[in-house]
Formats: C-alpha cells, structure tokens, sequence
C-alpha cells in the first residue's frame, strides 16, 4: 500500500478513502461486465444504474423536496456563473449578488458581462476590508424586482461562511455552494437554485451538482444553444450529451460513504467538532495564530484561514507541516498566510493530528 497523507487541500481536495478504495476494487471490472465503468455506454443499464443511484443519494441525503429537479453538468462552478444568468436574465430581468470573496466576484463579472452592470447589480459587498467579513444584514438590500439574489455560501479562499441565509423577502436564493455542500443538512426549499462544483466536499473537479426548483426552472430561457439550458437538462435527467461518467461514478461513491457514516447530521456533529478543536487551539494562541476573519460568527467550519506573525514563520509551518505528512496548508496567493480545508472526507483524527502540530510548532518557534 502506498503511503497517504493528510490532505488539507482546498480543491481539488482529499475524497473518502472507501470511495477511492471502492473505485480501485472495481476499476477493471465493473459489476462483471469486464469493463471498467469509463467503458460502458452511458445508455447502457449498469452506467444508468449508477447515475440514477447518485440522484437519488442526492435526494436522500438532503431530503430535495419533489420539486426540485437535480442534475449533473460539466464545467464546474464557473460554467455555473455564465450559465445562470443566461437561463434567468433576459427580457430585462435583473437580478442583485452579495459579494464575500474571490468567487463571488466572478460569478458577479459574468452576470454583468451577459446582462449588463444595471442588469446584474451588486448589492453588498465587503470587498473594500478584504472579504475578511461578511455583510451584516443591515447592510444587504435587495431589490424587489430581483429575479434572484446570488450569494455564496462557503467563501473558500478567505474562509468566511453564512451560518444563516440573507433575508432576500420572498426573492429566490441563487447559491454557490461549492466548498460547503452537504457540510449540514440544510432545507433546500428558499433556494431557486443551489450549484456546487464537486472538487471540494464531493468528487471529482469538472462536474458540478445543481439543485433548481420547478418554477425556477419554468422561467429559464429557451433561447439558448441546448447544452446550456437547464431546462434540456431536466427533461433528460442530465443524459442529454454524454455525463462525465467517472466521475459521477466517484460521486455515487463518495454520497454512499455519507450515507453510511448515517447521513448529513451525523457528519455535520463531525465537522463542528472538527472546527471547534482547530479554531479552540487558535483561539488560545491568538497572537501568535492571527485569524484573518474578523468575526467570529462568520468564521467557515471548512476553510480554515490564519497567518503567523512573519510571512518567514507561514513559510516554515507550511514546510514542517509537510514533513510531518499534511499537506496543503498554505493560503491562496491573494491572502497568503494558512488556510486548512476540512472538508467532510478529513476526520476528527486529521484535526486531531494537525492540532498537536500546531501545538508543538507553537512551543518551539513562537
Ligand atoms: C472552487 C470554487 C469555484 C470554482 O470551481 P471550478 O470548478 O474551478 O469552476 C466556485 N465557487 C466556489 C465557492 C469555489 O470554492
């Protein structure tokens, strides 16, 4: 067996090892076809078997009410960007986006390229402090004659996340959850349309999972090329060009993981543990862990973000964490500093082990 690592990777980011494991044991022949799952028709029964087992582990998981559609696409959360004002703003329609981070601003640039700056309207955004918070509620203002109003849930470059969703008064939530997605179970139904790349907490990179509601759904344009229209997607149950087959194979595998750890509330008691331990040894060595979230109730129990007094200490802890087998640690290169990913595949032993290190990187350097 070869050696694994903790891997606190942003994303890409680590998967279950029973997923992987699971994938190895069937690579070269899957469910006795004597093919691997990349080989087989997407038409054929064992693919269908397969694709329709990781929607409806979607459904399960998250109990979907029965009128959303859920559908599996290409092109990640970036495709999702373009795509969702195509299908929603047209003939005028408008719609407002909370901006909290790198990703945000680019699923904002996109709604404005397609429709226009009065037309995609940013409404709040704490861009001038660095996305080091995000708005308070008083500070985001919705238009009412939004079509929807966009925000992301999991800022995963600077580690800031809505524990509650803004109050919109009845407009339809539009959410990027790419780096948070089925961290809890959550209730699906204020959400027009929910999208999450699965590179982070889910699969493979390139697929994207998309939740939209029947009447979301009913106002998206049919004036589009039919690869990007939601609605082509949902009325073939997302087989109407050939689906990143493997990779939706490793997401079936990756959601029977989570069903069997027994569902979303047990591993959302995991990930609040996991968080409470890393942000506790934080919390009791502030000044020499400096958070860069500025407030506490912001603060993601997935990307965990900090620096250390000298960008020379950032530099060091990066490279004894990696001799010490984890990986991963360092922040994105607009932040700098740390930033760890806990994601629902790292356990309780991986905080567990990267706590001691801190610890002990703390008394020898600090
Ligand atoms: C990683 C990420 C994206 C971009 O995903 P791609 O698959 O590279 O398009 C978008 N939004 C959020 C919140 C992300 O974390």
């Amino acid at each position: 067996m070869s050696r694994r690592v903790i891997n606190f990777y942003a994303g890409p980011a680590a998967l279950p090892l029973a997923a992987l494991e699971r994938a190895r044991d069937e690579l070269l022949d899957f469910e006795g076809t004597g093919m691997s799952v990349m080989e087989i028709s997407h038409r054929a029964k064992e693919y269908d078997a397969v694709h329709h087992e990781a929607i409806a582990l979607v459904r399960e998981l998250l109990a979907v009410p029965e009128n959303f559609k859920v559908l599996l696409l290409q092109g990640g959360g970036n495709l999702q960007f373009a795509m969702l004002p195509m299908n929603l703003l047209f003939d005028g329609r408008k719609a407002d986006y909370i901006v909290t981070g790198t990703w945000a601003k680019r699923a904002l640039k996109e709604a404005v390229t397609w429709a226009g700056a009065d037309h995609a309207r940013s409404i709040a955004t704490t861009e001038g402090e660095k996305f080091t918070r995000l708005p308070r509620p008083d500070e985001i203002r919705v238009n009412p004659d939004a079509a929807y109003v966009h925000f992301t849930s999991n800022n995963t470059v600077e580690g800031t996340q809505f524990h509650e969703w803004p109050d919109t008064g009845g407009v339809p939530l539009a959410c990027d959850m790419s780096s948070d997605m089925m961290w809890r179970p959550f209730d699906v139904k204020p959400f027009g349309i929910i999208y999450a790349g699965a590179q982070k907490n889910l699969g493979p990179s390139g697929l994207v999972l998309v939740l939209i509601r029947d009447d979301f759904l009913a106002r998206c344009s049919e004036r589009l090329p039919a690869i990007l229209q939601y609605k082509v997607h949902a009325d073939k149950d997302s087989l109407y060009n050939t689906p990143p087959c493997f990779s939706i194979y490793i997401l079936r595998n990756v959601l029977a993981t989570f069903k069997a750890r027994g569902g979303l509330a047990a591993i959302e008691r995991e990930n609040r543990a996991k968080a409470d331990l890393l942000y506790g040894c934080l919390d009791r060595h502030a000044d020499f862990y400096r958070p860069l979230v500025t407030v506490r109730e912001h603060r993601s129990v997935m990307n965990v973000t900090f620096r250390l007094p000298t960008e020379d200490l950032d530099a060091r802890l990066v490279a004894e964490a990696k001799k010490n087998g984890m990986v991963g640690v360092k922040g994105y290169r607009t932040m700098g500093g740390i930033r760890v990913s806990i994601y629902n595949a790292n356990g309780l032993d991986a905080v567990r082990t990267l706590v001691d290190f801190l610890e002990e990187f703390l008394r020898t350097n600090g």
